[in-house]
């Protein structure tokens, strides 16, 4: 499709590039458009005269938007959105909605943007128009056919106008009614689309009419053949039985004429679709079919069903079983109406649908009720006479706002539950609470996506992982084999999946850990012993393990493991019962290490110790009180429950614990190769004064130390202020450096690192 550029004069515009004869046809291509456009205008009484040119103004700027395109059986495009119009005129749409569908291709195929729009037409317009633009990018794929109830609310879920779903819905009608036109390798797609997600859509919001003409045009066209033949015994079967049904239709009519109630009684036929939904649901044969013909009755009030029905009753015999009483009991939809089905002459089952004019107004057209009634009844209390919840509180909005937007948001809460739907890049359709995030969306998935999960992108776009998902958009989780889980995120996942599995793996991940640590405390202890090469995979320890399980009361080695590891158990206690049960199966102490290892013991480098490179996560923390560092002398104690803390061999706390606590003390040593900074304090005393503290910061910058934390003293009378910082260093030659650098920094008095407990 070309985008013409839109213009007031349709002739100037084409005038050096078009021949006569193209012109004749031009002109008669503007006879048919004007044509079509006077069919509109002819229903849309309803409407003030204001309304009606606003209308007319909406249809000239779409005629101009579209000139030049055609459809595909020859007429000129316009013929299309005036189509959709007039079907939303006779739903009696308002003004607004009946420009956007004049407008609804637009944006789309000829270049109109949403800005010209809003000037032109006022942003009410524009915003249906773009609503529609955007639901018409939607693409359900068929092959996912589990996925169409999740395709349809997330349709329903991306109008926030009700107004946008039936002028799609009246776009969709009109092009599957020309669907001839198109080329028949598209008839599949474009059917099974309207079968699955329209058609639905429009028995949900109560449009029957369009319901059942959706689904027998698309069975027309996913099952010609099918269709033919069914659509030919239905026009015999019905010539057969007009006799029949022109008595019953009589019967009827006189028996109410003698009751002098008021009826009006119309005959009604079962749509082919659904005949041929339950020919091949219940395996039938067309003649097995027996309720086709049906007659539907109107009465005046509601009470009046129930008397119809006896009347009915006394004329012919119900069949058992097939009463319903929808008045007392809706259909979700809104739908009332009695139904019964009787044996009439020569036993042709008859089934009789009774309701009121009120009812039988929302059984056809379900929402779109809405608007029918403003026009059909505009002071008229309509609550009574529609006795649905539903409907009723639908009117009472009605009542109290003509806001469209406001009367959806309504509808919506009563049809889905809180949730936004969004697609994977694979084109897949997930439904999450209202507020997921990223996160939320990467464990809905799996929870190893959720657990790997490093960025992401929205739409193509990259975005933080909190990033909130709306309705429609394409999400892409980035993932490394590497990654784990960030505890920040429970701070905005809103699934309770995403914060049990990531809770899960937090603590799975500390067990781990504290088991590995637990295994090198135990190979640690039993070396003490003078036992080497203990393993706990070994089979041939296996009873040893058995008995040593039950003399620590744990259920698996796992867990024995994790309890030395956290400090709940002592790993020389359990070490020495080893010892003990070894000796059963003949393993003894290796003297030579038992030597090796008193006699290294007091030495400086101990075979015995644990080494720490700063790789240990979890299992082992560094006591804030001293904050050692590679170069300190350290110690590490083996906390209640809180695996190994590292303390500085000098820290007063340490010294104060290890008097009272030894045993849980145990050799640690720095690595030679680090692999990270570690955290200490120090202490900056500065004159007070503009820009210190960036000064500060600057000479630790040019130190390469990080700060982690800063506190300041709050004492502005005094003429210095003690600044405290945390810094994250390599070692302590890298800390004399950041003391240096701090020390020749003017305004600086001292520079020191704190040692006392309290100070950070
Ligand atoms: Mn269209």
């Amino acid at each position: 499709m070309g985008t013409p550029p839109i213009t007031a004069n349709r002739t100037t515009n084409d005038a050096s590039s078009v021949n006569q004869k193209s012109r004749a046809s031009q002109a008669a291509a503007v006879n048919a458009a004007a044509a079509s456009f006077a069919a509109l205008t002819a229903k849309l009484d309803y409407l003030s005269a204001s309304d009606i040119e606003l209308v007319r103004l909406a249809y000239r700027f779409a005629d101009e938007a579209h000139l030049g395109q055609v459809r595909n059986n020859g007429e000129p495009y316009i013929t299309h959105p005036i189509a959709v119009a007039a079907q939303c005129a006779d739903w009696k749409l308002d003004a607004q909605a009946l420009m956007a569908a004049l407008l609804h291709d637009a944006m789309e195929d000829c270049g109109v943007t949403k800005i010209d729009l809003i000037e032109r037409f006022g942003s009410p317009v524009a915003e249906l128009v773009d609503g529609l633009t955007k639901l018409d990018k939607l693409h359900f794929n068929t092959r996912e056919e589990s996925q169409a109830e999740s395709f349809r609310k997330m349709l329903l879920a991306m109008a926030r106008d009700v107004r946008v779903i039936l002028i799609k819905l009246a776009d969709r009608s009109h092009n599957m009614r020309t669907l001839a036109d198109v080329p028949r390798e598209k008839w599949v797609r474009i059917s099974s689309e309207t079968l699955e997600i329209y058609a639905p859509i429009a028995h949900r919001l109560g449009l029957n009419q369009t319901y059942r003409e959706l689904q027998d045009l698309s069975f027309r066209y996913l099952r010609p053949w099918r269709y033919a033949t069914l659509a030919k015994a239905v026009a015999k079967a019905r010539s057969r039985r007009r006799d029949l049904l022109q008595k019953v239709h009589k019967e009827v009519e006189a028996v109410f004429t003698s009751a002098s109630m008021p009826v009006r009684i119309a005959g009604r036929e079962k749509s082919l679709f659904s005949i041929y939904k339950k020919m091949d649901a219940k395996h039938l044969s067309f003649a097995q079919v027996t309720d086709i013909y049906g007659f539907r009755l109107i009465v005046p009030q509601v009470i009046d069903c129930y008397t119809a029905l006896g009347l009915l009753h006394q004329l012919y015999k119900p069949l058992p079983g097939k009463f319903k009483d929808h008045i007392a009991i809706a259909k979700l939809n809104g739908y009332q109406s009695l139904h019964t089905t009787l044996v009439g002459p020569s036993s042709i089952s008859v089934e009789f649908q009774i309701r009121t004019e009120s009812m039988h107004v929302v059984a056809e057209s379900g929402v779109a009720a809405h608007w029918l009634y403003k026009v059909d009844n505009p002071e008229d209390a309509t609550t009574e006479r529609l006795g649905t919840k539903w409907l009723q509180s639908l009117l009472d909005i009605q009542n109290e706002t003509r806001d469209a937007a406001e009367f959806w948001d309504h509808v919506k809460v009563d049809l889905f539950p809180d949730a936004v739907y969004v697609f994977t890049p694979r084109s897949q359709i997930m439904a999450l609470p209202r507020g997921a995030t990223i996160v939320d969306f990467a464990y809905a998935i799996h929870s190893n996506i959720g657990d790997r999960t490093t960025a992401a992108k929205i739409n193509g776009e990259a975005v933080p992982l909190r990033t909130e998902l709306k309705n429609g958009d394409v999400i892409e989780v980035q993932t490394s084999p590497q990654a784990t889980p960030n505890p920040g995120w429970l701070t905005f996942v809103r699934t309770g999946r995403a914060r049990s599995k990531i809770r899960h793996h937090l603590k799975t991940q500390a067990h781990a850990e504290s088991e590995d640590l637990g295994s090198m405390l135990l190979a640690q202890a039993l070396r003490a012993e003078g036992i080497e090469g203990f393993s706990d995979e070994d089979p041939a320890y296996d009873s040893t393990w058995t008995k040593l399980l039950r003399f620590t009361g744990n259920k698996t080695r796992h867990e024995l493991l994790t309890d030395i590891g956290l400090g709940k158990r002592i790993a020389h206690i359990v070490a020495k019962r080893l010892v003990q049960l070894l000796a059963e199966i003949g393993k003894r102490p290796d003297a030579l290490l038992l030597t090796r290892e008193r006699f290294t013991a007091s030495d400086q480098a101990q075979l015995s110790s644990i080494v720490l490179n700063g790789s240990e996560n979890t299992s082992v923390k560094f006591a804030t009180c001293c904050r050692p560092i590679p170069g300190d002398a350290i110690v590490g104690y083996l906390g209640r429950g809180e695996g190994l803390v590292v303390h500085a061999r000098e820290c007063p706390v340490a010294r104060k614990l290890q008097h009272k606590d030894s045993e849980r003390f145990i050799e640690v040593e720095w690595s030679d190769d680090p692999v990270r900074a570690f955290e200490t304090g120090i202490v900056v005393t500065a004159k007070n004064g503009k820009g210190v503290l960036a000064k500060v910061a600057e000479a630790l910058a040019k130190a390469e130390a990080d700060i982690v934390h800063i506190e300041m003293g709050h004492d502005a009378a005094q003429d210095a202020t003690d600044l405290h910082f945390v810094l994250a260093v390599r070692d302590m030659a890298h800390l004399e450096v950041a003391l240096r650098h701090l020390r020749r920094t003017p305004s600086v008095l001292s520079a020191l690192r704190t040692t006392q407990i309290g100070q950070s």
